[in-house]
Protein backbone atom coordinates (compact mmCIF):
# COMPACT_ATOMS: atom_id res chain seq x y z
CA UNK A 1 0.00 0.00 0.00
CA UNK A 2 3.11 2.12 0.50
CA UNK A 3 2.95 3.12 -3.57
CA UNK A 4 -0.39 3.74 -3.48
CA UNK A 5 0.39 6.43 -0.61
CA UNK A 6 3.29 7.63 -2.92
CA UNK A 7 0.86 8.06 -5.89
CA UNK A 8 -1.69 9.79 -3.34
CA UNK A 9 1.07 12.23 -2.25
CA UNK A 10 1.94 12.41 -5.95
CA UNK A 11 -1.53 13.57 -7.37
CA UNK A 12 -2.02 15.87 -3.91
CA UNK A 13 1.01 17.90 -5.37
CA UNK A 14 -0.02 17.92 -8.15
CA UNK A 15 -3.11 19.39 -7.11
CA UNK A 16 -1.64 22.34 -5.75
CA UNK A 17 0.85 23.24 -8.39
CA UNK A 18 -1.56 23.00 -11.31
CA UNK A 19 -4.99 22.64 -10.44
CA UNK A 20 -5.66 26.16 -8.42
CA UNK A 21 -7.75 27.12 -10.80
CA UNK A 22 -10.70 24.74 -10.91
CA UNK A 23 -9.66 24.49 -6.92
CA UNK A 24 -10.09 28.05 -6.43
CA UNK A 25 -7.08 28.18 -4.24
CA UNK A 26 -6.22 31.13 -6.73
CA UNK A 27 -8.63 33.73 -5.02
CA UNK A 28 -8.26 36.51 -7.82
CA UNK A 29 -10.90 34.09 -9.65
CA UNK A 30 -13.24 34.39 -7.00
CA UNK A 31 -13.90 37.76 -7.30
CA UNK A 32 -14.76 37.08 -11.04
CA UNK A 33 -17.64 34.68 -10.42
CA UNK A 34 -20.00 37.59 -9.97
CA UNK A 35 -22.89 37.26 -8.05
CA UNK A 36 -22.09 33.76 -7.22
CA UNK A 37 -18.90 35.14 -4.29
CA UNK A 38 -19.40 38.16 -1.87
CA UNK A 39 -17.10 40.87 -1.38
CA UNK A 40 -16.40 39.09 2.33
CA UNK A 41 -15.43 35.59 0.53
CA UNK A 42 -18.73 33.59 1.62
CA UNK A 43 -20.66 32.40 -1.60
CA UNK A 44 -24.06 32.28 -2.16
CA UNK A 45 -25.92 29.10 -1.33
CA UNK A 46 -26.85 26.60 -4.26
CA UNK A 47 -26.76 23.42 -4.36
CA UNK A 48 -26.44 22.77 -7.78
CA UNK A 49 -23.38 25.17 -7.63
CA UNK A 50 -20.86 23.34 -5.47
CA UNK A 51 -17.50 26.25 -5.81
CA UNK A 52 -15.13 24.64 -3.92
CA UNK A 53 -13.81 21.26 -4.70
CA UNK A 54 -10.86 18.98 -5.06
CA UNK A 55 -9.59 15.41 -5.12
CA UNK A 56 -8.98 14.41 -1.42
CA UNK A 57 -11.29 12.31 -1.50
CA UNK A 58 -10.52 10.37 -4.75
CA UNK A 59 -8.35 7.58 -4.91
CA UNK A 60 -5.28 6.76 -7.14
CA UNK A 61 -3.85 3.54 -8.03
CA UNK A 62 -2.32 1.25 -10.24
CA UNK A 63 -4.08 -0.79 -13.01
CA UNK A 64 -3.51 -4.46 -11.37
CA UNK A 65 -5.79 -6.54 -9.67
CA UNK A 66 -9.23 -5.36 -9.28
CA UNK A 67 -8.31 -2.12 -11.13
CA UNK A 68 -7.14 -3.96 -14.03
CA UNK A 69 -7.87 -2.08 -17.44
CA UNK A 70 -10.60 -3.48 -19.83
CA UNK A 71 -7.65 -2.40 -22.97
CA UNK A 72 -4.53 -3.01 -22.32
CA UNK A 73 -3.84 -0.21 -24.69
CA UNK A 74 -4.86 2.45 -21.70
CA UNK A 75 -2.16 3.92 -20.05
CA UNK A 76 -4.53 5.97 -17.21
CA UNK A 77 -8.69 5.92 -16.74
CA UNK A 78 -10.90 8.08 -14.99
CA UNK A 79 -13.51 6.33 -13.26
CA UNK A 80 -15.44 9.20 -12.18
CA UNK A 81 -18.63 6.57 -10.78
CA UNK A 82 -16.02 5.80 -8.05
CA UNK A 83 -13.69 8.34 -7.74
CA UNK A 84 -10.85 6.65 -9.20
CA UNK A 85 -7.75 7.52 -11.43
CA UNK A 86 -6.07 4.12 -12.32
CA UNK A 87 -2.60 4.60 -13.64
CA UNK A 88 -0.59 1.62 -15.54
CA UNK A 89 2.09 0.27 -13.76
CA UNK A 90 5.82 0.46 -14.98
CA UNK A 91 5.38 3.74 -16.69
CA UNK A 92 8.28 6.23 -16.32
CA UNK A 93 8.35 9.22 -14.18
CA UNK A 94 7.39 11.33 -16.62
CA UNK A 95 4.88 9.39 -18.44
CA UNK A 96 3.54 8.93 -14.98
CA UNK A 97 3.05 12.34 -13.77
CA UNK A 98 1.80 12.91 -17.35
CA UNK A 99 -0.52 10.48 -17.07
CA UNK A 100 -1.75 11.39 -13.56
CA UNK A 101 -2.40 15.02 -14.74
CA UNK A 102 -4.06 14.16 -17.76
CA UNK A 103 -6.69 11.74 -15.80
CA UNK A 104 -7.24 14.91 -13.23
CA UNK A 105 -8.38 17.01 -15.77
CA UNK A 106 -11.37 14.45 -16.56
CA UNK A 107 -11.92 13.84 -12.66
CA UNK A 108 -12.19 17.71 -12.14
CA UNK A 109 -14.34 18.40 -15.39
CA UNK A 110 -17.14 15.88 -13.77
CA UNK A 111 -16.92 17.82 -10.53
CA UNK A 112 -17.11 21.25 -11.87
CA UNK A 113 -20.55 20.80 -13.43
CA UNK A 114 -21.75 22.26 -16.62
CA UNK A 115 -21.66 25.94 -14.77
CA UNK A 116 -18.16 26.13 -14.10
CA UNK A 117 -16.87 24.38 -17.05
CA UNK A 118 -18.34 26.84 -18.64
CA UNK A 119 -16.70 29.52 -16.84
CA UNK A 120 -13.43 27.82 -17.08
CA UNK A 121 -13.53 26.97 -20.72
CA UNK A 122 -13.56 32.03 -21.00
CA UNK A 123 -10.76 32.08 -18.29
CA UNK A 124 -8.42 29.33 -20.13
CA UNK A 125 -8.88 30.44 -23.12
CA UNK A 126 -8.18 34.10 -22.31
CA UNK A 127 -4.92 32.60 -20.66
CA UNK A 128 -4.27 30.75 -23.97
CA UNK A 129 -4.40 33.31 -25.73
CA UNK A 130 -2.05 35.64 -24.13
CA UNK A 131 0.67 33.11 -23.80
CA UNK A 132 0.04 31.84 -27.19
CA UNK A 133 -1.84 34.44 -29.52
CA UNK A 134 -4.67 34.24 -31.51
CA UNK A 135 -2.63 32.36 -34.65
CA UNK A 136 -1.15 29.51 -32.90
CA UNK A 137 -4.31 28.63 -30.11
CA UNK A 138 -7.08 28.74 -32.94
CA UNK A 139 -4.44 25.89 -34.93
CA UNK A 140 -4.93 24.16 -32.04
CA UNK A 141 -8.50 24.14 -31.41
CA UNK A 142 -9.22 23.55 -35.01
CA UNK A 143 -6.09 20.65 -35.02
CA UNK A 144 -7.98 19.65 -32.00
CA UNK A 145 -11.70 19.30 -34.35
CA UNK A 146 -10.07 16.33 -35.94
CA UNK A 147 -8.84 14.51 -32.62
CA UNK A 148 -12.59 14.82 -31.50
CA UNK A 149 -14.16 13.15 -33.97
CA UNK A 150 -12.07 10.28 -33.60
CA UNK A 151 -11.55 10.15 -29.55
CA UNK A 152 -14.37 11.24 -27.71
CA UNK A 153 -14.06 12.32 -23.91
CA UNK A 154 -11.91 14.83 -24.42
CA UNK A 155 -14.24 18.38 -25.29
CA UNK A 156 -12.91 21.72 -25.40
CA UNK A 157 -12.20 22.23 -22.02
CA UNK A 158 -10.33 19.47 -21.54
CA UNK A 159 -8.10 20.92 -24.61
CA UNK A 160 -7.55 24.12 -23.40
CA UNK A 161 -6.36 22.99 -20.09
CA UNK A 162 -4.39 20.06 -21.44
CA UNK A 163 -2.38 23.21 -23.07
CA UNK A 164 -2.18 25.32 -20.15
CA UNK A 165 -0.17 22.23 -18.42
CA UNK A 166 1.79 21.18 -21.41
CA UNK A 167 3.08 25.05 -20.85
CA UNK A 168 3.18 24.74 -17.37
CA UNK A 169 5.21 21.86 -17.59
CA UNK A 170 7.39 22.96 -20.09
CA UNK A 171 6.60 20.42 -22.88
CA UNK A 172 5.53 20.55 -26.43
CA UNK A 173 1.78 21.49 -27.18
CA UNK A 174 -0.25 18.16 -27.60
CA UNK A 175 1.55 16.52 -24.87
CA UNK A 176 -1.00 15.73 -22.04
CA UNK A 177 -3.87 15.35 -24.19
CA UNK A 178 -1.80 13.00 -25.88
CA UNK A 179 -4.15 11.36 -28.65
CA UNK A 180 -2.52 11.93 -31.72
CA UNK A 181 -0.23 14.28 -30.64
CA UNK A 182 2.51 13.54 -33.60
CA UNK A 183 -0.35 13.61 -35.84
CA UNK A 184 -2.20 16.75 -35.09
CA UNK A 185 -0.22 19.00 -32.88
CA UNK A 186 3.14 18.87 -35.12
CA UNK A 187 5.84 21.24 -33.58
CA UNK A 188 5.20 23.37 -30.75
ZN1 LIG B 1 -8.63 11.09 -21.55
Amino acid sequence: MIKYQQLRGQMAALEEKYFQDFTFQNKSLLSKIAGVVYADGTSSEDDDFTLFHNLDKWLVVYAEGKYKFANVNYEGECRSKTQTIVVKPGLSKVEERNTILHEMIHAHEYLLGERLRQFFILFLYDKLLKKLGHAKLWRKIYLDGHIYAKVDQHPPLFLLKSLELDLATRQPLGTIFAYGRKEYFGKS
